[in-house]
């Protein structure tokens, strides 16, 4: 039975890949007043079989508007430097090298969509674009016209552009979008032939080939790979130029607005790799939710993707008595929500006990906060996530 019709390539084949029941609707720390409030929901993703596009078929407005107009005064992306410094990079290495090839840009103009506070533009300002964001946040801040830089408040699919421009910028935009292709239908009517459009989405083959047991998030519908971005892209008239997400957990790329020959397929589809990957969250389900559950004395080091999962695995009940530390200091009194656990500043006396430490950061900090926690002294048991496998770590506290 066809379950949807797929938002990035139109196919019709798509089933449900994977249920989540009762998915918090808010992702990041809030305070304590609003962590009791956040609502949690079932979510359910689709997978087309023809591009392994995954999405979500219908997104509940009432709950976008709670999302976007409530709690996301309390979206910390943006200030977790370290992260998001290292997607910006990624980005803005791969403008610099297109932008290089195009000519004298002083004559070009330059649409950013979610630009955020509008100082994002400024690194395009300063290669000679002239700019314009668009974004609905309460932060855009006032036009700057005389400096180069226009701000319009708003949505970009309400938004009628007084012409046409050079280049479109989307960094994390697409994901968030219900019409995908009426969305890219748009940029491909605002933009000049020959022009070019440089986004950037987080990459579920990166989710699937890693394996992160959890990424979605109510508030993005769509989960692009490269094949499905493609995909998207060639059905409203453009062709790829470059792009960059091998082993990345986010994909970057460049397209033109020409004519191409016929369908472009390039890169795997996760189709193929999808009850692999659904398995093996199963599997580690079934060995990390008991040993959560039953232990005593429990610690959640991070409030990463991590943290999310175990806590719907094993229905709440790991929120019974838990700790819950993390390194960041701007995080410390705020509360996880829906579970209503305080993120607390790691010290010595945590630890006493032989506790349980469940590492719920991201993998990439694993070998640091083991290194940290063996610097606390006392005898704990470390368990984590590697490669999809639950391991046990036994640190004897000298
Ligand atoms: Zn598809």
């Amino acid at each position: 039975m066809n379950a949807a019709t797929c938002p990035a390539c139109g196919g019709e084949e798509c089933e449900v890949a994977r249920r989540y029941s009762e998915v918090p609707a808010f992702q990041f720390p809030v305070s304590a007043e609003l962590g009791r409030e956040v609502v949690a929901r079932d979510l359910a993703l689709h997978i087309c079989r023809s591009c392994g596009h995954l999405f979500q078929p219908t997104i509940d407005p009432a709950l976008m508007k709670l999302i976007y107009e409530k709690y996301y005064a309390f979206y910390s992306f943006d200030t977790l430097q370290e992260t998001s410094q290292v997607y910006r990079r990624s980005f803005m290495s791969m403008f610099d090298m297109v932008a290089a090839t195009l000519g004298d840009i002083r004559r070009q103009t330059l649409l950013e969509i979610g630009c955020s506070k509008g100082e994002s533009l400024a690194p395009f300002r300063e290669l000679g674009f002239a700019c314009l964001g668009i974004d609905p946040s309460p932060l855009l801040g006032s036009p700057q016209s005389d400096d180069g830089i226009r701000l319009i408040s708003g949505y970009y699919e309400q938004i009628r552009l007084p012409e046409k421009v050079n280049v479109i910028v989307s960094r994390f935009v697409l994901e968030h979008t219900i019409d995908a292709m009426a969305h890219v239908g748009k940029m491909s009517d605002d933009l000049v032939d020959g022009g070019l459009v440089f986004v950037q989405v987080p990459n579920v083959a990166y989710y699937v080939d890693e394996p992160q047991p959890f990424f979605v998030a109510h508030e993005h519908a769509q989960y692009f790979s490269l094949r499905s971005l493609v995909e998207l892209f060639a059905s409203k008239g453009f062709a790829p130029v470059t792009f960059y997400e091998s082993g990345q957990p986010s994909i970057v790329a460049c397209f033109r607005k020409q004519r191409s020959d016929g369908v472009v397929r390039i890169a795997s589809n996760v189709y193929d790799r999808w009850t692999a990957y659904a398995a093996g969250v199963d599997a580690a389900e079934a060995a990390l939710a008991p040993i959560v559950e039953q232990a005593e004395h429990r610690i959640f080091y991070g409030c990463g993707l991590t943290f999310w999962w175990v806590f719907l695995i094993t229905a709440g009940r790991a929120a019974r008595d838990a700790r819950l530390i993390d390194d960041s200091p701007a995080s410390w009194g705020l509360w996880a929500p829906t579970y209503c656990v305080e993120i607390v500043k790691p010290d010595a006396k945590c630890f006493d006990g032989h506790p349980t430490v469940i590492l719920t950061l991201s993998a990439v900090y694993h070998d640091r906060a083991i290194e940290r926690l063996r610097q606390y002294g006392r005898p704990m048991t470390v368990v984590r996530l590697s490669a999809g496998r639950v391991e046990r770590l036994e640190l004897d506290g000298r």
